[in-house]
């Protein structure tokens, strides 16, 4: 059976880090999925795509969107899965785009700590040897 996994799909931690906080919640609501949104006393409000109602806000630092009235916490991830219904990989693909754009600090390059050497070949060969010189004496 084919593997259906594409591994280009895989997410790693770091990717999925970016996606949830260097894209701008009230970007996404307002420019990427135009949620109807609002802006009230000076508070960012969008119609909940769960309930339809505007008792909500965002917050900046942790950006997340939130619901007052279903009590649900939004990534940018959910507000995709929800409002575009697609599932979990579609909404990282849909969302990656839009993070060549932000200006997140590069990724590190991965510290990579030398591994021990391996033994050398040779020296496991002999050793092999050896031990099956010792087990014909035996
Ligand atoms: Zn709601």
């Amino acid at each position: 059976m084919k593997n259906r996994h594409n591994t280009s799909k895989r997410i790693d931690r770091q990717s999925l880090f970016q996606l949830r906080n260097h894209i701008l919640i009230e970007h996404i609501i307002s420019e990427v999925l135009k949620i109807p949104h609002k802006t009230s006393e000076g508070h960012f409000r969008f119609l909940c795509p769960i309930c339809s109602e505007f008792d909500t806000a965002t917050n900046n630092k942790t950006n997340l969107a939130r619901c007052f009235r279903c009590n649900n916490n939004f990534n940018p991830i959910d507000l995709v899965m929800i409002v575009n219904r697609v599932n979990f990989l579609d909404a990282v693909s849909f969302l990656r785009p839009l993070l060549a754009n932000t200006h997140a600090p590069p990724r590190p390059s991965p510290s990579r700590d030398t591994p021990d050497q391996p033994e050398r070949i040779g020296v496991i060969i002999r050793r092999e040897k050896e031990d099956l010189k010792d087990a014909q004496n035996e």
